[in-house]
């Protein structure tokens, strides 16, 4: 079988949760390369409906090991906020098959605050933080200025390294801002109230990968939000602030070596987007309100409504070529039923002049989209589970899709519990 990396193709949401969810039964390890707890995954399984946020979707599986690699922003009050949510309903976490990188840097309390800061700065030129402390942790990681999960076991070096760390911020906090600075006795509470609870999850788990691939263990790797939010290839400036796509696997889960034998793309059925950002297929008024209702396009984190369109070929197009996608899961199909004709943004225009590739950001509010329709069909297809049961309309789009992306369509999902998917 081997190692497979589940990615999103597009703007994030495209429901790569109820992916892993499915797939975790063959995997021994699941692992979380990137991101922090802004984003959501939804699953809908045995033990009830989920928003996932820094957990790997594998919990939910028995015998199977989940990592939160030394890429992951590492919050360890929402985390511990998660496992008693998800312990709640009755799902074992516990050191067995919950393990958290040692390399890990660890999300402080000012990260939050600073984001809330900034973005009131920013006021109406936001780009849509979700206020998770994401872009400044990833910020000070990248400065070196933040502690590593590991470090929780030296306490005495931990806590001279972070009244450095403090002072460091209180300047940025007060002069920059002219916010309330944070006290050594905040940061104590912080530390015996949140960090020091899950050092019991803290292991070297370079060591466990590396030796899971020896026994020819198979691992999953699951990512969070889209291609387009890739900080290094998506519509910057509104962007993540980690690599959301499938090469930073292999260094965000601390085991450099692993080779990657399938990498899953997952793709909406039709485009959804949170957040600020050029968005070119977006549908606006109506037709967009009923798409939203229809697939039910709310922020799984913050409850947002979605900004929705057609599928766009396009960007979808260039996601797939960024995630070096080997097979498509294309999900939510069923929520097309509604439409007597299914939109597609075949291409964009820009300039007067019809464009296939996906432009570069500075370039994209420019872009307009084309859209093309196909017949709809019109009928409920949520119970289809194999190919050939599907309307011979909603095979073709599927066909259609698979053609212009240049990608095989492997899994086609058709609602969001577990079992709703056909495969191909
Ligand atoms: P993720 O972050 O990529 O996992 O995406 P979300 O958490 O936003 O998941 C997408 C939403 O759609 C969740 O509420 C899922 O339960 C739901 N969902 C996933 N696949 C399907 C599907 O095929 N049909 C329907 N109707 N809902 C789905």
């Amino acid at each position: 079988m081997g190692n497979c990396a589940i990615v999103g193709i597009n703007w994030g949401d495209e429901g790569k949760g109820r992916m892993v969810d499915l797939l975790t039964e063959k995997y021994d390890i699941v692992v979380r390369y990137q991101g922090g707890g802004n984003a959501g995954h939804t699953v809908v399984n045995e033990y009830g409906k989920f928003a996932l946020h820094l957990l790997p979707s594998g919990i939910f599986r028995k015998n199977v090991i989940n990592v939160l690699g030394n890429g992951v922003a590492l919050d360890p009050e929402n985390l511990l906020a998660e496992i008693e949510t998800i312990r709640a309903k009755g799902v074992g976490i516990d050191e067995r098959n919950l393990k958290i990188s040692e390399r890990a840097s660890v999300l402080l309390p000012w990260h939050r605050e600073l984001d809330a800061l900034e973005e009131a700065r920013l006021a109406d030129k936001k780009y849509g933080s979700t206020r998770q402390g994401i872009a400044p942790f990833y910020s000070d990681k990248y400065q070196k200025k933040t502690v590593l999960a590991g470090e929780l076991f030296y306490p005495e070096e931990l806590e001279r390294h972070l009244a450095e760390l403090l002072e460091w911020k209180n300047l940025i906090i007060q002069r920059v801002y002219g916010a309330e600075p944070f006290t050594a006795e905040q940061l104590r509470e912080w530390l015996d109230r949140f960090a020091y609870r899950i050092k019991p999850f803290i292991t070297d788990t370079g060591k466990l990968l590396s030796k899971a691939q020896a026994n020819g263990k198979n691992i999953l790797f699951e990512a969070q939000l889209g291609s387009l939010r890739d900080l290094d290839f998506g519509i910057a400036p509104y962007t993540t602030s980690s690599n959301t796509t499938a090469a930073y696997a292999p260094v965000g889960s601390g085991c450099p070596s692993v080779k990657i034998d399938e990498i899953i793309g997952v793709v909406k059925a039709y485009s959804t987007c949170v957040g600020e950002g050029p968005f070119t297929c977006e549908w606006f008024g109506e037709e967009a309100e009923k798409l939203r209702e229809a697939g039910g396009e709310y922020g799984a984190k913050t409850g947002r409504p979605r900004r929705v369109g057609p599928i766009d070929i396009v960007a979808t197009r260039y996601g797939v070529k960024v995630q070096a996608a080997t097979c498509i899961a294309l999900t939510k199909l069923d929520v097309l039923s509604y439409m007597d004709r299914i939109p597609v943004c075949t291409h964009y225009t820009l300039h007067g002049e019809q464009i296939d590739e996906f432009p570069f950001p500075a370039a994209l509010p420019d872009a307009k989209p084309v859209t093309e329709y196909l017949p709809g069909w019109k009928s409920d297809i949520s119970g289809c589970r194999k190919w050939e049961e599907l309307p011979k309309e909603a095979r073709d789009y599927v066909e259609y899709v698979e053609a212009r992306i240049g990608c095989r369509v492997g899994y086609v999902s058709v609602g969001p519990e577990r079992g709703s998917i056909i495969i191909r």
